[in-house]
């Protein structure tokens, strides 16, 4: 298992194209646009060797019986399934944003059981394709990005339908060594302090799109390959501290989009190419996985939150007021929900034939369907109960002034005891959970809120539910 500093380190090594703000980026580690999403990766390097975290963080590998980091590790049990929630809220009561190795995670889980499936009613090899590149995982123990996500152009047409064909990743050509792929995956969490990236279709496929039924992994450094960052709500504020809210470990995963211009992917790293009727089956499994999560981490920041929103009830002087109790009360149990329904999609899981362990996918969906609605809610309720100076505190430098410093100082007072900056620090932590770029992540990451409602409808059984209805009517048809 590599250790934090060694994770930091391997990422030196990598000679990625990658862009922001129209400037080509050559040193991103020590950059502070980038340096926060990789100080919060880092964080599933060093909890590993935690005690704090050891028993959660690493997992025993059921193909060499190692311990390896369990970022790495195929789930095997619901038991497994349960520890990935909990680990995801332990971190993020550490990061308090997203650590983004939770994307590849998925991707590994999926394919698995997904090449596994498709060798048996196909007779093609790619599960132990997969298997080869999976101990290769384990053993370098490496972050990967989890691509699945095209840009998609015309949302109405199918991939091949498109007026451009590259708005959907698709293989342009196929020798005895490999495949060359073009096209762009965007949204990419943490690809650009990831060791590689996992190729997936991003929407189930018909015949006609049997070009773009293709899943592999890439190193995030291959030839052909440009990052282009995207741009967050705080990021002009990275080179203080204070107005930053979260300094250390940034807002959301630091996310991208990377083009894939004629990239050589060799066969042995190929785990679906023109299988087109297993492309939505990898989409559910990885997209279950990933909703899986929601509670947990979204439950890790939403107890940051929770404490941060506390800690200005008492510097403003309100914490026993009748109204701001019942606020954070209503805000624990938005947060207990979502972890609720984390846990119990985690807890009903069950076997694939490949032995690997998958959620209950209705219950992952309903998780995720929460957290597009509950962090809204109490990100407002913490806006309610902070007051409005998130929005309208002056700068670090306005309180460093020698002029106005005083003046912030004297007017930004609370509670008796209670410094002003410590007040403006707790505000801008507020200010940077609560804000916009947080908040589209809850709402879009792990798919948008219809992506869950199809999965609801197609997983609910609605066939039972009016049988055993129109039984109780004593309705006889
Ligand atoms: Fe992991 Fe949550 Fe970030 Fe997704 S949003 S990568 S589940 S921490
Ligand atoms: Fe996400």
């Amino acid at each position: 298992m590599k250790r934090g500093d060694e994770y930091v380190e391997s990422l030196r090594t990598l000679r990625m194209k990658v862009y922001a703000f129209g400037e080509r980026i050559t040193n991103l580690v020590d950059d502070p646009l980038f340096r926060p999403h990789v100080n919060a990766a880092r964080m599933t390097y060093d909890l590993a060797y935690d005690p704090v975290g050891e028993d959660l963080v690493t997992a025993t590998s059921h193909l060499t019986k190692k311990k390896i980091n369990r970022f790495t590790h195929i789930h095997h049990s619901a038991g497994d399934l349960v520890r990935k929630v909990k680990m995801l809220r332990m971190i993020a009561r550490r990061t308090g944003t997203c650590f983004q190795r939770c994307v590849g995670f998925d991707g590994l889980n999926a394919l698995y059981s997904v090449t596994y499936e498709m060798d048996q009613e196909l007779g093609t090899e790619y599960h132990q394709r997969f298997v080869n590149y999976l101990l290769y995982v384990q053993e370098n123990d490496l972050m990967l990005a989890g691509s699945m996500t095209d840009p998609k152009g015309d949302r109405s047409l199918k991939p091949h339908q498109q007026a451009d064909p590259d708005l959907y990743v698709h293989v342009v050509r196929q020798n005895e060594k490999g495949i060359w792929l073009r096209g762009a995956k965007a949204h990419q969490t943490g690809i650009v302090n990831s060791h590689e990236m996992l190729v997936m279709p991003t929407t189930a496929m018909g015949e006609e799109d049997k070009d773009y039924a293709v899943a592999c992994a890439i190193p995030v450094d291959a030839p052909g390959i440009t990052h282009i960052f995207g741009r967050q709500t705080n990021d002009e504020r990275k080179r203080g501290e204070i107005d930053q809210g979260n300094a250390l470990f940034g807002i959301v995963g630091g996310e991208a989009l990377t083009v894939l211009e004629d990239v050589f992917v060799p066969w042995e790293r190929v785990f679906m190419c023109g299988e087109y009727r297993f492309a939505g089956l990898l989409v559910e499994r990885f997209a279950s996985y990933h909703r899986q999560n929601y509670g947990g981490c979204k439950g890790g920041v939403s107890d940051i939150i929770i404490g941060a929103t506390t800690t200005m009830a008492e510097y403003n002087g309100v914490e026993k007021a009748s109204h701001i109790r019942d606020k954070i009360a209503e805000m624990i149990h938005l947060t207990e929900s979502l972890y609720a329904g984390s846990i119990a999609c985690s807890a009903e899981g069950y076997a694939t034939s490949s032995g690997a362990y998958f959620v209950d996918p209705l219950l992952a969906n309903v998780t995720k369907q929460n957290v597009t609605r509950f962090i809204y809610e109490i990100c407002r309720l913490s806006h309610d109960v902070a007051g409005g100076l998130i929005a309208t505190l002056p700068s670090e430098q306005d309180l460093r002034h020698p002029e106005v410093g005083p003046y912030v100082d004297k007017y930004f007072r609370g509670a008796a005891g209670v410094s002003s900056e410590d007040r403006i620090r707790i505000a801008r932590l507020i200010e940077n959970m609560t804000g916009g770029t947080a908040l589209a992540e809850s709402m879009h990451g792990a798919g948008s809120p219809q992506a869950q409602r199809v999965m609801i409808l197609r997983q609910a059984n609605l066939a039972h539910k009016k049988t055993w209805a129109r039984k109780l009517a004593g309705i006889k048809s």
